[in-house]
């Protein structure tokens, strides 16, 4: 069975730990979300994707969900006592190795794909890991301080104000010109199975849709497209989605997550028990839904989950209409 995944990075990466219990033999293709990647101290740093890998390679910090484990910030104080920030993005020792191998190989000529397999080939994920692209795209957040409009980088908005004041509107900057990096449109196309984990759906999953040809291929694909909402009990699980759904219009409730989408792009979508009273506004969509446990609280918990989005996925499969025929979900 060949799975695709768009994901962003904790809520992408936990399930696919899951994902992979579940379904042992599946031949897993990651699209991953770049949309966050910043430059710091001249590095190329790629949270989502450094997420997924340390996740799946086993050098996370389980507790942070981000980042490596039994870090150390010696680094981040000796840039500090030369007065070099920025402060608000933690970045450690170890992590900084990576930073440094993935800008010397940019540097060098190779396209980021490239760069995330080779990285990939000390982590060996047990998935493939590609970018979303190997263009630059960089998600910017429309802000107002003090009755002035400025746009930040996402990373700013939510790691340095920790998404304190509205976000007026969320920008891929990048994204129109970008093209989906090598082998990403082969995989939605070939796929048995696509899979949205409970990822944020507006700066991760959205940011990878908005990549021209990537939201097409996933509607056209001929695999059953099954989410997961991020959203539990009208709040996120973890984070601030609610900000960044509220800038595109859309109320932070699991079935609002789905229409979102529409039944353009998901078939199936997974509610948690609590929102069980959502899942008739989801079908009346189009969307085919169920209500099951959706807190990631272990492995197990979470391989129950990809079991119950790839048996939603069988289901829908089996009684889908040609994509082509419907619309974009816009
Ligand atoms: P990020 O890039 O690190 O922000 O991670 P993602 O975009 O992949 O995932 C973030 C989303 O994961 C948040 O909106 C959370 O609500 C969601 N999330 C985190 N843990 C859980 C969980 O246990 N269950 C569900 N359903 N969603 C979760
Ligand atoms: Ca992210």
């Amino acid at each position: 069975m060949r799975i695709v995944v768009l994901a962003g990075g904790i809520g992408g990466a936990r399930f696919l730990r899951g994902l992979k219990k579940a379904a042992p033999d599946a031949e897993i293709t990651v699209v991953g979300n770049t949309g966050d990647d910043i430059h710091l101290f001249g590095l190329k740093v790629c949270p989502d994707l450094d997420t997924v890998m340390y996740t799946l390679g086993g050098g996370i910090d389980e507790e942070q969900g981000w980042g490596r484990e039994g870090e150390s910030f010696t680094v981040k104080e000796e840039l500090a006592a030369y007065g070099v920030g920025p402060e608000w993005f933690g970045l450690g020792d170890r992590d900084f190795a990576t930073h440094i191998v993935r800008t010397q190989m940019l540097g060098a000529g190779y396209p980021l794909s490239a760069v995330t397999e080779a990285l990939c080939a000390r982590w060996r994920p047990g998935v493939r890991l590609l970018p979303m692209s190997d263009d630059r795209v960089e998600t910017h957040v429309a802000i107002e301080v003090d009755g002035e409009q400025r746009a930040v980088h996402f990373q700013e908005y939510w790691v340095k104000m920790r998404a304190s004041v509205p976000a007026r509107a969320v920008v891929p900057v990048g994204a129109e010109q970008a093209t989906p990096a090598p082998g990403v449109l082969e995989a939605i196309a070939d796929a048995d199975v696509i899979l949205f984990p409970p990822s944020n759906p507006v700066v991760s999953i959205g940011t990878i849709l908005a990549v021209p040809g990537i939201r097409e291929a996933v509607a056209a694909a001929s695999a059953p497209v099954v989410g997961l909402s991020p959203i539990v009990g009208d709040a996120p699980v973890r984070g601030m989605a609610d900000k960044v759904l509220a800038a595109v219009g859309v109320e932070s409730t699991a079935a609002a997550v789905a229409r979102h989408y529409g039944s353009g792009l998901v078939d199936g979508w997974l509610v948690d028990t609590v929102d069980a009273g959502a899942v008739a506004d989801v079908e009346a969509a189009g969307i085919r839904c169920r209500a099951v446990p959706l807190m990631m609280t272990d492995v197990d918990a979470t391989a129950a989950m990809a079991r119950e989005a790839l048996a939603l996925a069988a289901e829908a499969g089996k009684t889908a209409e040609p994509k082509e025929t419907k619309g974009t979900g816009e």
